[in-house]
């Protein structure tokens, strides 16, 4: 595995492309508050395309050619802990986003949190609780 490209959202990546035996995967990374821990799962394989965000920037590997999405900057250099091929910055497992905690939860458990369980009927996460619209969030 070899790190082709990283979108960073702020100082934390928001994408990161990786070529594997080949084939380019890529890896949505979210960023939980309450764990302070970025969460990672691959999102697809396909072309040497790096998803991203207007304002995002954007550093890519020397020697590939990566997409890089209008509005974005690109980046000459990143912190070496960044191209760690095992991804040892972060975890290896999904996450559901929770509009009461306002955070990226991981869904290695039945219930992320207290505003989110599984349903077994549904196969889907079912979300519950106060929302920000509620006044509980931010003014
Ligand atoms: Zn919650």
């Amino acid at each position: 595995m070899n790190i082709m490209a990283i979108a960073f959202a702020e100082h934390k990546p928001h994408s990161v492309l990786v070529d594997s035996d080949g084939c380019c995967e890529i890896y949505d990374v979210d960023y939980c508050k309450r764990d302070d821990t970025l969460y990672y799962h691959m999102s697809g394989c396909g072309p040497a395309y790096i998803e991203a965000a207007p304002g995002m920037r954007e550093w890519v590997a020397e020697g590939n050619h990566v997409a890089i999405p209008a509005g974005c900057e690109m980046i000459a250099s990143v912190d070496a802990k960044w191209l760690d091929p095992e991804m040892d910055w972060g975890i290896d497992c999904d996450t559901e986003y929770c509009e009461a905690c306002d955070d990226w939860l991981p869904t290695d458990t039945d219930e992320p949190c207290p505003h989110i369980r599984w349903d077994e009927e549904t196969g889907t996460w079912k979300h519950s609780g106060a929302t920000k619209a509620d006044g509980k969030g931010e003014a």
